[in-house]
């Protein structure tokens, strides 16, 4: 599977980890962060059973679509669950919201490490009474406060479910499968929405893109090296796309996995024309795009040049606005696609020396926003990750103290990993995943820049 991302060393959590570092940690209460549980094929999902509870329109479906894993209705002594699953939707008012208080409270010190909470509940403005949207908002604040109090890498997140989502449910499974399992590791206190369509589970969960063509934008290293390769693993065939500058390392990417490489600056005009002719002459067509080449050219505004600013706005914004209107006009991202872009912590935050990048980044999320309801008539998703700090290349560059002070700054302690964020993008581009569009999910350990 994917190698372990390329980044600078961790001065914290090498200290922390070594006989006089944990010594200091316990004697001092310094925060000390956990390896965390990644998917591995073939291991359990959850490091223990699943203890399901709530009362609402989801909990009955959501026993059927978790059939693959022990659940249990009850707290039992002694037992440490992998899960903690409530079913929120049932909460119509103020009041109701001490049934959290009721399920959570006692099975808090349950929870295995690497653990997960998952509350589902229903998109608060389309529950249709003031009381209950009021209830059902807050269980935002709820999940978020409950991912900061967890230890030892266990996470916690809220998935909102579209009211008119079918008995069965079954547009939740996928987003229920990502958050169990160890492919979130890095994902905490997110909220999900997923929308009311009904989806079919994939032939293997192990390979949920067989068939399906996918194209990797920045894919020569980085991120984007590490998304073609878990894309490839998930049985996509993958063209991987890069400047011609980065010619050697996307040839190599692309030996490694056995996709193709397609050397294309994503800023050049004719850039939507090639892919298209390329991935049509090749493999008929496209399933799934992912936009992650991106740049930094940090400089005080006060300091920065027209071309620093120019280029980063072209190459994370116009580029990717560009490429998609061109593959879906000429039809070559066909009916049911994947569109995901890749944002940035700095585009919800703001960063300082980052007026470029930050705008470049909250454009994309306003190209999620304004491209979801647009696409969705040809049942194309459009989404949105949003990094906090992985170890590459890029996060390397920065001075030592950011960096450490980055790592740390989270609820997980620690920076992630560069498949955090291409398992994420993947259950973006699951077939399984059609009803989740429009959402920005960050990968950032519940990091507290932009909470
Ligand atoms: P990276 O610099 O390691 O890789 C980026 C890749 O994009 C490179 O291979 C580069 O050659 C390619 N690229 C640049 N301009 C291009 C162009 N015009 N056409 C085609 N390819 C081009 O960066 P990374 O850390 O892997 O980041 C990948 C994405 O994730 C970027 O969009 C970045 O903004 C975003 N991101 C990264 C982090 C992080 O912590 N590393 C955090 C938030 C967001």
């Amino acid at each position: 599977m994917a190698a372990k991302s390329k980044g600078a060393p961790n001065l914290y959590g090498s200290f922390i980890h070594s006989a006089p570092g944990a010594f200091l940690a316990s004697k001092l209460g310094l925060p000390q962060p956990a390896e965390l549980r990644r998917y591995k094929a073939g291991e359990p999902a959850l490091p223990g059973p699943v203890l399901l509870g709530g009362k609402g329109r989801l909990a009955e479906p959501v026993r059927a679509l978790l059939s693959d894993y022990t659940v249990a209705d009850s707290l039992a002594s002694g037992t440490k669950y992998g899960a903690l699953v409530f079913d929120a939707t049932g909460i119509d008012s103020i009041d109701a919201l001490a049934q959290l208080f009721e399920f959570f409270q006692p099975a808090m010190r349950s929870l295995a490490p690497s653990g997960r909470v998952v509350v589902l509940g229903t998109t608060p403005e389309l529950v249709g009474s003031v009381d209950a949207q009021i209830a059902q908002r807050a269980l935002e604040g709820f999940t978020r406060s409950v991912g900061k109090e967890l230890l030892r890498g266990a996470t916690s997140q809220l998935v909102y479910v579209h009211p008119d989502a079918g008995a069965a449910a079954t547009g939740v499974e996928s987003t229920l499968r990502f958050l169990l399992s160890g492919k979130s590791a890095f994902v905490d206190g997110q909220v999900i929405r997923v929308g009311a369509a009904d989806s079919v589970a994939p032939a293997s969960w192990d390979k949920p893109l067989a068939g399906k063509v996918a194209v990797v934008t920045g894919a020569a290293r980085g991120i984007g090296a590490t998304i073609a390769e878990v894309f490839a693993r998930d049985g996509a065939t993958v063209i991987v796309a890069d400047i011609p500058a980065a010619g050697e390392a996307l040839s190599d990417t692309a030996n490694k996995i056995g996709a193709t490489a397609l050397a294309l600056d994503v800023t050049a005009p004719d850039a939507a024309e090639r892919l298209a002719d390329f991935a049509t002459e090749r493999f008929g067509g496209i399933d799934i795009v992912v936009h992650n080449a991106g740049i930094t050219r940090d400089k005080l505004l006060a300091n920065m040049d027209e071309g620093r600013w120019s280029s980063v706005i072209n190459v994370n914004l116009a580029a990717p606005h560009r490429i998609t209107s061109g593959l879906v006009a000429k039809g070559v991202l066909k009916e049911g696609g994947r569109v995901i872009d890749v944002s940035s912590i700095a585009g919800i935050a703001g960063n300082r020396g980052q007026t470029n990048y930050g705008a470049s980044k909250a454009g994309v999320i306003g190209m999620v926003d304004a491209e979801s309801p647009l696409l969705a008539a040809k049942g194309i998703t459009i989404n949105a990750v949003a990094p906090g700090f992985i170890e590459t290349a890029m996060t390397a560059a920065i001075p030592v103290g950011t960096r450490e002070a980055g790592r740390l700054m989270s609820s997980l302690l620690q920076g992630g990993q560069t498949v955090d964020v291409a398992e994420t993008i993947a259950y973006f581009a699951s077939p399984a995943s059609n009803a989740v569009s429009g959402n920005v999910v960050r990968v950032c350990g519940q990091s507290l820049i932009g909470a």
